[in-house]
């Protein structure tokens, strides 16, 4: 039993009856209001509950069904819950019928440098400022962010363009700063199993924008949100970043048909990330338009002002005006596909 659906006629006292049941047995009631059921995702190892204790919850009056789902993952599921969710940050909403696009440098460098990326991206119809202060690098003797004096910064470009920012987290020690300066988290690829990572955002009140694993299949990539949203948080965007395979043309190979497979298994917001799909700015455009044809709910672009300066993925990321005529050229799909940038 992991789902257990109400009656319309269902009263609050009627819920916290239920959920005292469960958490008799060990397991909590996660309440999901929808405009006609409420439903109640359990919590915790179903597997425990007998045929007689499922029985005896059937014949509560105000249960009108209880169900299995098979598939290792109940929050994030489109079973638990039919209609797309919608992120609303700061007035943009992620999910619906606007294309949002996220964009700015791999990481944040300095202040002159970031400011002038953010007001060319805003310019050019950007709705969120990306950049990380916090970075993942593969070498130890790379530039590794500047911590909190990036985020600060950050915040100063979100004065003064008004763009909300997304940027990265790579350590639970520093969730207090990261989210007192994001209007999104990201978790990065390579922490999207760190499980601790994802507990402690899942008790924060903050979307999280959750990039696939290098070699993570779409399931494991599942399980990873159903951790965060385990903890409360289900604001959770799935970020398409490309996978490990045999390919060396590119840096990765963009898996786009993870769109439609997710937007098929979750609720869950997608956004696709072309620029670390692909590794070369040549490839992004294409990739940007493919994806928005896909389904994808957003993009999330790097653009630098100087790419052969940029102190990370220079090769990848777009010149302003080349990120313009990326926003241009997605305009028609997006519509062709009943959306909007
Ligand atoms: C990034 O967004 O700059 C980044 C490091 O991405 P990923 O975790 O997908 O490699
Ligand atoms: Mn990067």
């Amino acid at each position: 039993m992991d789902i257990i659906v109400l009656k319309p006629t269902a009263t609050e006292e009627d819920i916290r009856h239920i959920a005292k049941k469960l958490a008799g047995k060990g397991l909590k009631a996660n309440i999901s209001r929808g405009t006609e059921r409420t439903i109640i995702g359990v919590i915790g190892d179903t597997s425990r509950v007998s045929e007689d204790e499922e029985n005896a919850i059937k014949a509560i009056e105000c249960v009108e069904s209880v169900m299995r789902i098979l598939k290792p993952y109940k929050l994030a599921s489109r079973d638990f819950k039919k209609e797309d969710t919608l992120i609303d940050v700061k007035g943009n909403v992620i999910g619906g019928r606007k294309i949002q696009v996220m964009a700015g440098p791999c990481a944040v460098e300095n202040r002159v440098v970031l400011v002038s990326i953010a007001e060319k991206v805003k310019a050019a119809g950007a709705t969120f400022i990306r950049g990380g202060a916090f970075k993942p690098r593969t070498s130890p003797y790379t530039f590794m962010g500047l911590g909190e004096e990036g985020l600060e910064i950050l915040a100063e470009a979100r004065r003064i363009t008004g763009l909300p920012i997304v940027t990265e987290l790579m350590d639970p020690r520093d969730i207090g700063v990261v989210a007192e300066y994001a209007d999104i988290i990201q978790i990065g690829a390579r922490n999207m199993q760190n499980f601790r990572l994802l507990l402690e955002v899942g008790e924060i009140n903050k979307p999280v924008l959750l990039k696939r694993g290098l070699s993570a299949t779409i399931k494991e990539w599942l399980m990873a949100a159903e951790y965060i949203m385990s903890r409360g948080n289900h604001q959770v965007i799935l970020c398409e970043r490309g996978i490990r395979t045999f390919e060396t043309a590119t840096r990765n190979t963009l898996d786009l048909s993870a769109v439609p497979v997710l937007k098929g298994l979750t609720h869950l917001p997608v956004v696709v990330d072309p620029s670390h799909g692909v590794g070369k700015w040549e490839y992004v455009i294409p990739m940007a338009r493919a994806a928005v044809a896909a389904g994808a709910d957003g993009l999330i672009i790097e653009v630098h002002t100087n790419p052969e300066e940029a102190l990370s993925d220079g090769e990848q990321s777009l010149k302003p005006d080349v990120f313009g005529r990326l926003m241009e050229e997605i305009r028609p799909v997006a519509e062709a596909v009943g959306r909007e940038v």
